[in-house]
């Protein structure tokens, strides 16, 4: 089913490794840009009629750095505007050294169910080196503040001077914490963050290292009870993110904010990353998208082996026949005689083996060639 992502673009300090479209200087519009934001709802909500969503997933930015009034005003806003499914799921991003008991009462009473913490890492200097506001006895304060609720903790690999040790303390704490999914990401450092010039100086775990980092977290997070379902991400039973598994399994979504992007009627929109410009654009009745365009049958396959690959469950391969109208053992015939090491195939599912998941970017590149000869 179709779920409703929401971007928050403000923060209380910029992270060194940040690429997201988040300003740790303009809190002073958090009134304006929530106003808008509840106005661009009303613009989509005709297009959106026939439309039943199951889940909201607040992103960010930090949507905890606002007062919580705002998350309230976004579901009722949404609720006003759109059909939604039976117990949704309803996610807020968390940044551990912005909450307090009374956030956390108007985010229950708001509906929120779901919360993922930016933790990171439990090593203090690392925190800090990454410039996150946070340290660990306030990921262990907030935590305590939702005792009993479901909650999921991001972790990161590839930091400064990390070592396995380091992975075990952050993802023992997670667990003690009471955290019911782990997403596990490697540090991806661009040309232009403030952390290049530890990537560049060789400060920084090579590629290698970080796959041993992650071989080795992914060994913990199995023996905790987290089982893995999509490459970066680990849960304990019946508490895989609904928000993400739509994205993976290539279904629509309608993302409202600044930069938020969507796909819906076979068309993926972006919208503006001007603050500026997002709210003129809404205060004159306009949508904010600056790009949208409709996804080619053989873009819309390729993405679909992509997804498909990421997760545990992996490709069903019928209903990709049916769905495209064509054979994908016959379509893709190279790929799969290239990767057949790599490849397994079960009830009509083909799925990476477990082991080289995490190097999947290879294994896609026979896939896109065969794509290509495909129309
Ligand atoms: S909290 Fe997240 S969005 Fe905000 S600056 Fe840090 S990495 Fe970027």
């Amino acid at each position: 089913m179709p779920g409703i992502y929401i971007h928050i673009p403000f923060c209380k300090h910029k992270c060194s490794y940040c690429d997201f479209c988040s300003f740790a200087d303009k809190s002073a519009y958090e009134e304006a840009y929530m106003a808008c934001l509840y106005k661009e709802m009303e613009l989509r909500k005709d297009q959106l009629k026939d439309y039943t969503f199951d889940t909201i997933y607040f992103g960010g930015g930090t949507p905890s750095v606002i007062d919580p009034k705002y998350i309230y005003g976004a579901v009722a806003q949404i609720q006003k505007c759109f059909r939604l499914a039976k117990n949704p799921e309803v996610t807020l991003e968390l940044n551990p050294g912005t909450i307090s008991e009374s956030k956390v009462a108007t985010y229950k009473r708001a509906g929120i169910n779901r919360y993922s913490f930016g933790l990171q890492t439990a090593i203090d200097e690392q925190l800090a080196d990454l410039g996150r506001i946070h340290n660990v006895r306030d990921y262990v304060y907030a935590t305590n503040l939702l005792k009993g609720e479901n909650f999921s903790t991001d972790i990161m690999l590839g930091l400064k001077n990390q070592t396995k040790e380091d992975v075990f303390k952050t993802i023992e704490l997670a667990y003690r914490c009471g955290s019911s999914h782990i997403s596990m990401y490697a540090l991806t450092v661009e040309d232009g963050m403030p952390i290049y010039t530890d990537y560049l100086n060789g400060e920084l775990p090579d590629a290698d290292e970080v796959a041993a980092l992650y071989d080795y977290g992914r060994g913990l997070l199995q023996e905790r009870g987290y089982a893995r379902y999509e490459v970066s991400n680990f849960a304990k039973p019946g508490k895989q993110s609904r928000h993400n598994l739509n994205y993976w399994r290539r279904g629509e979504y309608i993302g409202f904010g600044l930069s938020a992007s969507s796909f819906m009627m076979g068309n993926r929109i972006t919208n503006t990353f001007d603050l500026d410009e997002y709210m003129k654009c809404i205060l004159s009745g306009f949508i904010p998208a600056v790009d949208s365009e409709g996804v080619t049958r053989k873009d819309a396959r390729f993405e679909k082996i992509m997804l498909a690959l990421r997760t545990e469950e992996g490709l069903d391969v019928p209903a990709f026949d049916k769905e495209f109208e064509i054979s994908f053992a016959k379509a893709y015939e190279t790929a799969l005689r290239k990767n057949e090491a790599y490849l397994e195939q079960k009830g009509g599912r083909l799925k990476i083996r477990d082991e080289y998941l995490y190097v999947q970017n290879s294994i896609l590149m026979p896939f896109m060639e065969d794509n290509e000869k495909n129309k």
